[in-house]
């Protein structure tokens, strides 16, 4: 009998889907991008996304504290909504705890959660308290809606598109690994602190991502959950084209590089780390130039880091323009088993 870990995540997501109908009328965008989309026959638009934290895979109590934890469960699933350009509502929050937990720890996650709801204009509406024999694990389902824009896709991506990145990859994983290297969160290395806090406190990308839907500069678009390259591949492989990358110009913070190097970190690593919730998207030629007032009105750094080709997979390539190996794509569940 076949194992749940020899098929992946991504293998068993396919499995689910075909055991169930996906058609209906008021569905726009079902099991496969970074929200469900539906409509009730008005113009506006529904957005629904889920997002699972789980005690041991997602989190670990020594490094992150519960006002932490309750902030990034809300800003993970917020992140989703900004991959399709949505404006985030509501929010309903399942949580299973052990009973031997202190009362203090949810009061700590819903100060986090709450202050981080209320920054993005969420509201909680529900969800479900149940009892845990071990673990922690938070489940929140968010509703967004779409303000007279067209959700952004994962399949829109077509050939000569060039894709561009906000902000810089790697500073979450690399937190993680000076965490699990034994660096505290109160370290007084100001960059060590800095990049600790990229990974136990992500912010989601919402006002550039309503920048970038009201103007319709992006014909695709992902948040970097998983790595880099695993969800360029999502939209490579949504769009059926290619995506190639120039490994030079992935944006690396000062803190970053020079974590890099105490950690000798490979190459490759923030290509496939993933948690830095950056927005990936793809834009026609003549649109590109929409992107520099992005970056003056947020000052958020937007980067030309590669373009779509026809054909199909992922392509690196050095500063020589020469191929390189793709070795590691990122995060994919069982797998890291
Ligand atoms: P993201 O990283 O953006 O949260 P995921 O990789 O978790 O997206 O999920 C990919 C797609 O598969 C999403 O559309 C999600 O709703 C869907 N999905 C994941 N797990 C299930 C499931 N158990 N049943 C139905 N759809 C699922
Ligand atoms: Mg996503």
């Amino acid at each position: 009998m076949m194992k749940v870990r020899e098929l992946g995540e991504f293998n068993l997501i396919d499995r689910i889907s075909t055991a169930f109908s996906s058609e209906d009328k008021d569905l726009l965008i079902g099991i496969g991008d970074d929200c469900a989309v539906f409509t009730k026959g008005d113009k506006k638009m529904s957005l629904l996304t889920s997002d699972m934290l789980v005690e041991g895979i997602h989190f670990d109590l020594d490094f992150t504290t519960p006002f932490h934890l309750g902030a990034k469960s809300v800003a993970v699933n917020i992140s989703d909504v900004a991959a399709m350009g949505g404006k985030p509502r509501w929010f309903l929050l399942s949580l299973a705890l052990p009973g031997h937990m202190d009362v203090s720890f949810i009061d700590d996650f819903c100060a986090g959660a709450a202050q981080l709801a209320n920054k993005f204009g969420v509201k909680l509406i529900g969800g479900d308290t149940v009892a845990s024999p071990d673990k922690i694990i938070i489940s929140i389902t968010l509703v967004g809606e779409e303000d007279g824009t067209d959700p952004i896709r994962r399949d829109g991506a077509s050939e000569g598109d060039q894709i561009f990145l906000t902000g810089t990859v790697g500073d979450s994983g690399a937190g993680l690994s000076l965490l699990r290297g034994g660096t505290s969160r109160d370290s007084n290395n100001k960059s060590h602190v800095e990049l600790i806090m990229r990974h136990i406190s992500p912010t989601p990308r919402i006002k550039e991502s309503e920048f970038i839907a009201s103007r319709k500069i992006a014909t695709s678009m992902i948040d970097v959950s998983d790595g880099l390259l695993q969800d360029l591949t999502h939209i490579c492989r949504g769009s059926g084209v290619k995506g190639k990358i120039w490994l030079d110009r992935v944006p690396l913070s000062g803190s970053f590089r020079v974590a890099a190097e105490e950690l000798d970190l490979e190459d490759d690593f923030p290509l496939s780390c993933g948690e830095d919730y950056e927005l990936l998207f793809t834009v026609p030629l003549e649109r590109v130039e929409s992107l520099d007032l992005l970056e003056k009105e947020f000052s958020c750094k937007v980067t030309h880091i590669g373009e779509i080709a026809s054909g199909e997979g992922i392509a690196l390539y050095d500063s020589f323009n020469n191929e390189i190996e793709c070795r590691h794509y990122g995060y994919e569940h069982f797998k890291a088993e």
